[in-house]
């Protein structure tokens, strides 16, 4: 998935950034509420992480202002941009939470949390917004379960890097939607991160090799798919 994290503490931005990326995300990073609000209205995110007390600008000596990151969140909904939001703060008076959950926030973490609660919270509100009770993809013999982080085929558990799970994820999330070479990237890639020519190319033959050389299918030029026609 493509998320954005906004936080403007440069030691947890880079151990959360750190280590979302393990998980095989792409993660991007911004730093005070003008940098959010330009990004998130230009671009795609999957899931945004939103600290609450943050700088408005990137100025040098720019304070923080407690409910900035509400600024932020008030203006996305306000757009009806409905992408899923969970708010990360260091206070934890009752008032913050409700103030966060009323202007739209899916769900909030009191710092420090453990990093395993972060992810599977992630999970739990990805499953929520995409409207599905159980965890796991299926698709023919194929199974992915993103809680897990196993995939099997035909019942039979089958070993994928962070990358090639990412890969599958974003196929088997929309069965018969065709996404492009740049959209893949975009869920494995980061800002500033390099990308490997041909990366993607890479993944799909490793997933053909493993789930069977029909699994995924493409449309020269076009993109990938997994399923019936693309739609
Ligand atoms: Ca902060």
């Amino acid at each position: 998935m493509r998320l954005l994290l906004v936080e403007d503490d440069r030691m947890i931005g880079e151990s959360l950034r750190g280590a979302l990326r393990l998980e095989g995300h792409a993660v991007d990073w911004v730093r005070d509420v003008a940098a959010a609000k330009i990004t998130l209205a230009t671009e795609h995110f999957d899931l945004v992480l939103l600290d609450l007390g943050l700088p408005a600008t990137g100025a040098p000596g720019a304070e923080s202002v407690p409910a900035g990151g509400l600024d932020v969140l008030r203006a996305m909904r306000s757009r009806r941009d409905a992408t899923p939001v969970i708010v990360l703060t260091a206070r934890d008076g009752p008032g913050d939470k409700v103030a966060g959950l009323d202007a739209g926030a899916d769900d909030y973490l009191v710092k420090p949390f453990d990093l395993d609660e972060l992810t599977a919270r992630i999970r739990a509100v990805m499953r929520r917004h995409s409207g599905r009770a159980q965890s796991a993809l299926t698709f023919g013999a194929v199974t992915l379960d993103p809680a897990t982080r196993q995939v099997t085929l035909d019942g039979v558990p089958v070993l994928l890097s962070a990358r090639e799970f990412a890969v599958l994820e974003a196929l088997m999330q929309r069965p018969g939607a065709l996404l492009s070479r740049a959209q893949l990237e975009d869920r494995l890639y980061g800002w500033g991160e390099e990308i490997e020519s041909n990366a993607v190319t890479v993944y799909i033959h490793q997933l053909r090799r493993k789930l069977g050389a029909d699994f995924i299918q493409n449309i020269r030029g076009v993109g990938y798919f997994v399923g019936g026609k693309p739609g």
